[in-house]
């Protein structure tokens, strides 16, 4: 069985520059929020490939010994993140493997949707597979495709190979990056010094002093060698898709990504709500950090003054070991607290992204109310999500996300707040225009370009695993 274990990573890779290990450490570290399960990097210095990968934070899993060990004038690294229970080191990449011409290593970003009709094929064929990761089908398919150089292989691997993508492989002598047809995940190309560097988003880059050169194109493959850059666009064109919920949560605002500055969208997404759901109130609260662009986009627009009345932690870390008995029930207050003194009597319009399961705006709402608010309208700047994502991002199975079964009326009543507003479908594009037609709005429609794993098996996993 294939499971969905590729969501919300983060890629970065860097071809013909001393500090290889060095620069995409740096990258991950800047990519660190698309993934904090495990992370990898894998290096070349022209004549074999040197790997470190393990369970964690990029700052916790490299040091300057471990970086060592890494040389070279490329490399390729990955930040990964799994809400599934058990973590694996198994699953952390980017995994290296050895076919007949040599090693090659590959990193991956975004879910396949044939990945199960494909593994069941080529373990008729014979196929022996070590894990449950559908990357893993892409290296089978590569080291299947027994002529040509790598380049070729890459193209005549992805030819079968449906869903979402944004790949590097890594050889002694080559970096090849790869971006579906539809282009769901982002993937940027820049350049640095002499040398070129790829990945999921341009924070990376600026982290770096890297220049951003350009996106990676839906369908392109870029082969990155001693001779420069080649762009190959081996497969028939298809509708974009990229993923609008890299602009609703998952990217950083500092990144430009599908031809927009995250920042700037979630920005006019706040402004497009202070339009569509006007609140009379004396402050508009963002719920840190997710909500904040959006929330200085409604403050500016309705003229309500924005003002800090959700704290955030910034050191919660995965490690948190919540005690037991007396002093528990900690509950949503460790990572966020609020300014009592600020909040109270005072009507508020609370700021967040998204709703998914609605525990966590439930358990805000309740930390907010302990403050006593005279009045509290709730905004989200996003249209309700009533479907499972299937391209990279972590959405629970449908039956979890409480909009695909509650009005928004009920939903408002279960986090017990005067009005809850949720921005339209029609007012999110606005805010990606000229452009808009080139996103996957799946999550908000429960329409989807590519029809969703159909085998019972894989099915099966996301509702277990998910
Ligand atoms: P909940 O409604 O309790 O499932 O939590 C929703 C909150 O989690 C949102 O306000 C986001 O800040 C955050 N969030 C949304 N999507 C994701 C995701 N795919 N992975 C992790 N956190 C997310």
């Amino acid at each position: 069985m294939v499971s969905s274990w590729n969501e919300e990573c983060g890629i970065f890779g860097v071809y013909g520059h001393l500090e290889a290990a060095n620069l995409t450490y740096l990258g991950l570290y800047a990519l660190q929020h698309r993934g904090q399960e495990s992370a990898g990097i894998v290096s070349s210095d022209g004549k074999g490939l040197y790997a470190h990968k393990d369970m964690g934070l990029v700052s916790e899993i490299f040091n300057k010994d471990v970086l060592k060990r890494l040389p070279g004038r490329s490399a390729i690294g990955h930040v990964r993140y799994s809400t599934a229970g058990a973590t694996h080191l198994k699953n952390a990449q980017p995994f290296v493997f050895d076919y007949s011409k040599g090693g090659i290593a590959i990193a991956h970003n975004g879910n396949l949707t044939n990945a199960q009709v494909l593994r069941d094929q080529l373990e008729k064929e014979g196929a022996v597979f070590q894990g449950t990761m559908d990357t893993e089908v892409i290296i089978h398919l590569f080291a299947h495709a027994n002529t040509g150089p790598p380049v070729e292989r890459v193209i005549a691997a992805l030819k079968d190979v449906k869903g979402a993508y944004s790949l590097l492989f890594l050889n002694e002598k080559e970096l090849i990056a790869a971006r579906d047809p539809h282009g769901f995940r982002p993937l940027v190309l820049g350049r640095i010094k002499d040398g070129y560097v790829v990945g999921s988003e341009t924070c990376a880059f600026d982290l770096i002093g890297a220049e951003f050169l350009r996106e990676i194109e839906p369908g392109e493959v870029v082969l990155i060698n001693a001779d420069g850059v080649h762009s190959f666009h081996p497969f028939p064109t298809a509708q974009h898709q990229f993923c609008i919920f890299e602009f609703i949560y998952f990217a950083r605002p500092d990144s430009y990504i599908f031809g927009h500055n995250v920042y700037q969208v979630r920005r006019e997404l706040g402004v497009q709500l202070a339009d569509e759901h006007p609140a009379e109130a004396d402050m508009v609260i963002p719920t840190p950090d997710s909500g904040i662009p959006a929330a200085i986009g409604y403050a500016h627009r309705s003229g309500i003054p924005l003002e800090l009345g959700i704290i955030r932690n910034h050191y919660v870390g995965r490690t948190f070991i919540e005690p037991r008995d007396a002093i528990r029930h900690f509950g949503v207050k460790i990572k966020l607290n609020s300014v009592k003194e600020a909040i109270k009597d005072k009507r508020l319009v609370v700021l967040d992204d998204s709703i998914v399961r609605g525990t966590t705006v439930r358990k805000n709402m309740r930390m907010i109310k302990n403050a006593s608010p005279q009045k509290v309208h709730v905004r989200i700047s996003c249209p309700p999500i009533i479907g499972s994502c299937y391209y990279g991002i972590d959405t629970p199975t449908r039956e979890e996300l409480i909009a695909s079964s509650h009005s928004v009326e009920e939903i408002r009543q279960y986090i017990h707040v005067n009005s809850l507003g949720y921005l339209s479908l029609e007012g999110l594009k606005r805010c990606v225009a000229p452009n808009e037609d080139e996103f996957c709005y799946g999550c908000f429609t429960g329409e989807y370009c590519l029809e969703p794993p159909q085998d019972d098996a894989q099915l099966d996993f996301f509702i277990k695993e998910v």
